[in-house]
């Protein structure tokens, strides 16, 4: 099968196309044919060498992957050769005291699909069966690929990790993200009054014809003061933030008494100061999310299906060319999932 792999870290663009043997399942594992692979921002990491956990070389990333069971090990029961899926791409025991009640996101002996074993950049992938997920009729792969990774982890922040109340104001940093996105959508199908940011047009654009019903110029230094002005002083009693940095701190103005903070992300500075006398007088809540849960991506499957959340979708790139696509992802100017498809009529011949 043809894959493509990462063979240095440290330097852009370090990626070989290659053949390599097909991969077979163990007993409890399955052999999926990969139809779409969403990028992320974690392939970027890997690249960057910039991840705190170790990654070893060559490696196949790509975590967001949708496709078709092609082989089953032997001891696995409930799923048949043919059946359609999404792949839960943060990989978990089902053993230890987390996945046995049903946090998968807390697991102690989690994986991450695509940097601590080989993902779906390419044409097949090897996981265990645990972790597949039917594709509801009427999801395509790549409205899978494009929402299971970061339409559940919006998904986990908005119904697991925080509760929204009919009527509550929420915050959704980045519209015009994976998280933002989503998160939008959830929580406007929550029954929340939803505020975003963007930094140009087309990206308030987006996260208006989204949902969003007052978009926000994050360039603005003061944004948080139109979060104030908007809400009549009161401030919003949730914010899905995934950004980290300077915005985590800011979104603290932002927030109103007995109002809570999730954040999934850092990509904008990892160490942040607060500060903690306006954060206890107002009682506010800071709240960590990582990854999801089976029942979290099956919901996101789930409100797909039902036409409530929809991707947004960027471009799609042959397997050939990811290495383009996550150069264009490195590049920013997206709207949206960037997703690659190992099977494009163009490739087949080969
Ligand atoms: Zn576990």
């Amino acid at each position: 099968m043809r894959a493509v792999q990462l063979v240095t870290q440290g330097r852009p663009g370090a990626f070989e196309l290659r053949n390599l043997p097909d991969p077979v399942p163990a007993p409890d594992e399955a052999l999926v044919q990969v139809q779409s692979c969403g990028l992320n921002r974690l392939d970027l990491w890997a690249e960057e060498g910039g991840l705190p956990v170790p990654i070893q070389l060559p490696r196949t990333l790509g975590g967001e992957i949708a496709g078709r069971i092609v082989t089953l090990g032997s001891a696995v029961k409930d799923w048949k050769t043919g059946d359609l899926v999404a792949v839960q791409s943060n990989i978990f025991c089902g053993e230890c005291e987390f996945c046995r009640r049903g946090d998968e996101s807390l697991c102690l002996r989690g994986q991450l699909l695509g940097i601590s074993r080989d993902g779906g950049f390419a044409e097949q992938v090897v996981v265990p069966a645990r972790v597949l997920v039917r594709l509801p009729a009427g999801v395509d792969f790549d409205t899978s690929a494009a929402l299971t990774l970061a339409g559940s982890t919006a998904m986990h922040m908005l119904t697991n990790r925080a509760e929204v109340r009919p009527g509550d104001w929420v915050l959704a940093i980045g519209g015009a993200s994976g998280v933002g996105s989503a998160a939008i959508q959830i929580a406007k199908g929550l029954g929340a009054r939803v505020i975003s940011t963007g930094s140009t047009d087309a990206k308030r654009k987006l996260a208006a014809n989204l949902g969003a019903e007052f978009v926000i110029n994050s360039t603005d230094p003061d944004w948080p003061a139109e979060v104030r002005r908007i809400t009549g002083k009161r401030g919003v009693d949730l914010v899905i933030e995934h950004v980290g940095g300077d915005v985590l701190q800011k979104v603290f103005d932002c927030l109103a008494r007995g109002g809570t903070v999730v954040t999934c992300g850092a990509t904008a500075g990892r160490e942040v100061t607060m500060n903690l006398w306006p954060f206890f007088v107002k009682q506010h809540r800071l709240i960590g999310s990582y990854g999801r849960n089976r029942a979290d991506i099956q919901a996101t499957l789930e409100w797909a299906a039902a036409g409530k959340l929809k991707p947004v979708i960027d471009s799609i790139y042959p397997l050939d060319q990811t290495a383009q696509a996550l150069a264009h992802l490195r590049s920013r100017h997206i709207f949206g999932k960037i997703l690659v498809e190992p099977f494009e009529p163009v490739s087949e011949s080969d």
